[in-house]
């Protein structure tokens, strides 16, 4: 047993271990130092990612018999890193988080002393780190901190399911022993993230009772679709039971009207004399943008410069309302810059969760005891892991001022991308409005946008743009160890010409994540994109030409 004793931090807390742990650490963050080159976007050589890598893998993994000594596992740990794509400046495809210091010491407090959120006894630090970050964040959005409730949970997805969740037994409390009514009807944007869609297959609700709400121009729902295709349900005798507000789109940052919304409902609810329908706020994107609820733009005590200040006094507008929605989430591991998975589910109102609260005689183990005060009870997970000490460490390391020119800085880059790319490319159209993202689209020639919006062209002049852009993306792709750009094939969805079914537009994606991405990178991104296309244009047109002849 002694030698199995080895495998675990001491028990007395003697220096020798200490040491040894430490010695371990410093390894591993050596060791990915010297892999880290700010002119790549990888940790060293990817590995040859041939159609059978995968296969091998499978058949090479055995357990092995006699555990392997401390060093041997560190370096097959780091043998798995090299290649691994690191969020520098390179990095401009999506949201994925450099973690922040604080996170990262937070998640190795965590993992230390290793509590369990589920219940206060097994896990008080995180405990009062979820409590303390839900406090906080509720006093920043416009919750009010004795009533609201949070909790950590499975990303901006599980946030969603768990909001569906209470809106259903709060709509029908006998749902959790008969099973779920089956007029049920949750609205979201035809561009809301696929959350809602796999909790309506999940919660049993079923797909064919989502629907989906066209956007404005601006990429928000579109409030008049919203409130017909609302009392179009009524009028069939269904019930509408919740919508899902998309504070900040995946692809586009379109940020729904939650206000506008909010009075549809109400109105709805008056007029029809229907039961209160469920708003959460799936701002797993924009959420963090409520930092500024409180920014005095006329003082500008950060001194940003007007076009910056501009779209974050618009933002304020909009982020401002999020306290009507029944719930929202915070997720640090998109533009909060934390580790996997640290996002907090906050609920407006806490009884909420009396109606899928477990009975006290359903948790024998936990919970149902004189000691402990705190038993979450009302999650899905059981066992939870503590992600509120990396939010909590984040938040005590940044300061709203702190995030705020993170996020300001998002905004800034940018503004400056969109100039200098469409100043240096002719061919290029910028389709989504100023935020941490842009998408933009190229064009074989001229450009068409105007056409295309406008429902000017047909379905195959339209598909051949997509086309050309989607084999762009594989070029740029292959370079992606240079500048690493996103994608998406569905940016929104345009009328075409000559057919009533609406296409998707494909679009290239530039998303200022990395707090190393600042101004003075952008002329870098934008040589990128246009050495690659000239070249890309030259080969196209010489294949042309051979397939002529
Ligand atoms: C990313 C995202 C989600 C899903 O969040 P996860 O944390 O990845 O589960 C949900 N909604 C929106 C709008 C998102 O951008």
């Amino acid at each position: 047993m002694k030698e199995i004793q080895k495998l675990f931090p001491s028990m007395d807390g003697n220096d020798f271990q200490r040491e040894e742990l430490l010695s371990y650490f410093k390894t591993i963050l050596t060791k990915i130092d010297e892999l880290k080159d700010p002119n790549k976007l990888t940790l060293g050589e990817m590995p040859d990612y041939t159609e059978d890598y995968y296969n091998r893998v499978i058949q090479k993994a055995n357990v092995p018999n006699k555990g392997v000594s401390m060093e041997e596992v560190i370096q097959k740990l780091l043998k798995l890193v090299e290649g691994h794509r690191y969020v520098n400046r390179n990095y401009v495809a999506n949201a994925a988080p450099l973690p922040n210091i604080a996170s990262i010491i937070g998640n190795l407090v965590m993992v230390l002393v290793n509590g369990n959120s589920l219940w206060d006894v097994e896990g008080q630090a995180a405990a009062t780190a979820e409590i303390e970050v839900t406090s906080m964040l509720s006093k920043l959005v416009g919750y009010d901190e004795s009533i609201s409730a949070g909790y950590t949970t499975w990303g901006g997805q599980g946030a969603v399911f768990n909001s569906l969740r209470l809106a259903i037994a709060r709509y029908a409390p006998a749902s959790n022993q008969h099973g779920i009514p089956k007029n049920l009807y949750c609205f979201c944007s035809e561009l809301s993230h696929y959350s809602l869609y796999k909790s309506v297959e999940a919660t049993g609700i079923g797909v064919e009772n989502m629907i989906r709400v066209k956007v404005n121009d601006d990429h928000s729902m579109n409030l008049e679709d919203l409130r017909e295709k609302m009392e179009q349900v009524i009028a069939k005798g269904g019930v509408p039971l919740y919508v899902l507000a998309t504070m900040g789109t995946t692809d586009t940052f379109g940020i729904d009207d939650i206000e506008g919304i909010k009075q549809i409902t109400e109105d709805l609810e008056r007029t029809y004399g229907i039961n209160s329908i469920y708003i959460h706020a799936d701002s797993a994107m924009g959420g963090m943008y409520t930092f500024f609820n409180d920014y005095d733009f006329e003082s500008n005590p950060l001194r940003f410069e007007d076009r910056v200040k501009d779209v974050l006094k618009s933002y304020q507008q909009k982020f401002k309302h999020i306290k009507l929605a029944d719930s929202m989430v915070f997720d640090f591991h998109k533009l909060g810059q934390t580790p996997y998975i640290s996002s907090l589910f906050l609920i407006k109102n806490r009884e909420n969760l009396m109606y899928v609260d477990l009975d006290a005689a359903e948790t024998p183990y936990v919970g149902n005891r004189g000691y402990g005060s705190y038993h979450t009870g009302y999650t899905l997970e059981c066992s939870r892991m503590g992600s509120a000490l990396a939010i909590y460490a984040s938040l005590l390391a940044f300061g709203i001022e702190g995030y705020q020119e993170l996020l300001a800085n998002y905004i800034r880059v940018n503004i400056a991308f969109r100039e200098t790319l469409t100043k240096e490319i002719t061919n290029v159209m910028v389709t989504n409005e100023v935020s941490p993202i842009t998408t933009f689209r190229f064009y074989p020639e001229k450009i068409k946008w105007n056409d295309e919006i406008n429902g000017h062209l047909t379905v195959e002049e339209i598909m051949e743009i997509n086309q050309f852009n989607d084999e762009f993306a594989e070029v740029i792709g292959a370079e992606r160890d240079t500048v690493f750009f996103g994608n998406t094939k569905k940016q929104r969805l345009i009328e075409a010409a000559n057919s009533n079914k609406r296409i998707s537009v494909y679009a290239h994606k530039f998303f200022a994540i990395s707090p190393y991405t600042t101004i003075e990178e952008v002329d870098r991104y934008v040589g990128f994109l246009k050495e690659h296309l000239e070249f890309f244009l030259k080969t196209k047109s010489s294949n042309n030409l051979m397939l002529e002849i």
